[in-house]
């Protein structure tokens, strides 16, 4: 138990929350919509501090981020629990259970072992992911720092829905923001995520962009019959090419049937070949297609001079024609982050 960075004391005890834009008002004794934070004695305290429930050395590839250190490790940890409630969750068994006593196998992982550990397993950076980060903000604060002490770089994979004042807080500290933007619409966002305020989603992609100068790429796992009309597609692709710029890259990827969507079918190849049509024809210079290993649109391909770039298969990556973040061939700025 750890408490929280982001809270308001209100009267008789009760405890506003800041982290994410739940904004729970919390009565003492209880817990957030999320569960993970709670009001003791009107002090608010985050459960699941260190509480690990996945870590692996990973392709940064598999977050997906294609355009930030290709081919590098990146040390991965999830946590339990999450402040979205997605009926098609891809990682339901860690991120439904909200209660400790179901976090089976859970290991205690202090930011200095999970920096050390980083280290070892030779990844250039650390990444917080598998469940949403900000449900244990204080965790990944904590890491962030200790990690840019040593020279790591470091990545959200989030559902974006923090708090301005929760970004702030860890933009000083986090290099790559790659956020799931499921949909285009009051209902769409209702329906998949019971969250009310999905343009906050945006809003904090958009800060932490131009404020803080972190890379961002955008992932829509595409649902059968969810989100996979033109309307949420085009203006998800919109909203990237205008507030982020053509060069953000744009996953789209295949959904699974998980959890409570198991009588959805998997997302046809068609439909995410359109998607990725509504992404260039919306401007956009990088879309891939996620999910699908070995189709062509894994590649980097120069916008420019149409020359292979970085060329991926699965989480195989083969840089061909990178000079910095540029490509080599014709110097077209690629947008992508490396060593060089
Ligand atoms: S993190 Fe979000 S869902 Fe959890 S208590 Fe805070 S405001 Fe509520």
């Amino acid at each position: 138990m750890h408490e929280a960075l982001l809270f308001e004391k209100l009267p008789s005890s009760f405890v506003r929350c800041g982290t994410c834009q739940w904004r729970c008002t919390i009565a003492p004794g209880e817990s957030g919509y999320c569960r993970i934070y709670q009001n003791r004695d009107g002090s608010l305290y985050n459960l699941n501090y260190a509480q690990v429930s996945s870590m692996a050395a990973d392709p940064i590839e598999k977050k997906p981020l294609f355009h930030f250190y290709p081919g590098s490790l990146c040390f991965s940890l999830g946590g339990w629990g999450c402040n979205f409630h997605c009926e098609g969750c891809q990682n339901w068994q860690i991120s439904a259970v909200r209660d400790r006593e179901r976090w089976y196998g859970s290991r205690e992982v202090l930011p200095e072992v999970a920096v050390q550990l980083a280290q070892n397993y030779d990844c250039q950076g650390i990444s917080w992911t598998y469940n949403e980060p900000s449900i244990w903000f204080e965790y990944t604060l904590d890491s962030a720092r200790l990690a840019k002490e040593r020279g790591l770089y470091t990545v959200y994979v989030t559902n974006g829905y923090l708090t301005p004042d929760a970004l702030d807080t860890i933009g000083p500290y986090l290099d790559a923001w790659r956020v799931d933007v499921k949909g285009f619409s009051d209902i769409l966002y209702r329906k998949l995520t019971k969250i009310m305020h999905w343009r906050g989603v945006l809003e904090v992609a958009e800060r932490a962009k131009h404020k803080w100068n972190m890379h961002v790429e955008v992932v829509t796992n595409v649902i059968p019959t969810m989100n996979d009309d033109d309307e949420q597609l085009k203006g998800i692709a919109a909203w990237i090419y205008e507030k982020l710029g053509e060069l953000t890259p744009w996953h789209v990827t295949r959904f699974h049937p998980q959890y409570q969507m198991m009588d959805l079918p998997m997302t046809p190849l068609a439909t995410l070949e359109h998607a990725y049509d509504i992404g260039r024809a919306a401007g956009l210079k990088f879309v891939y297609l996620g999910n699908v290993p070995g189709h062509e649109s894994e590649n980097t391909v120069c916008y420019s001079c149409g020359k292979l770039d970085v060329a991926r298969s699965g989480y195989e990556t083969r840089i061909t024609g990178l000079a910095g973040s540029k490509c080599q061939f014709c110097g077209a700025e690629l947008n992508i982050r490396t060593n060089g």
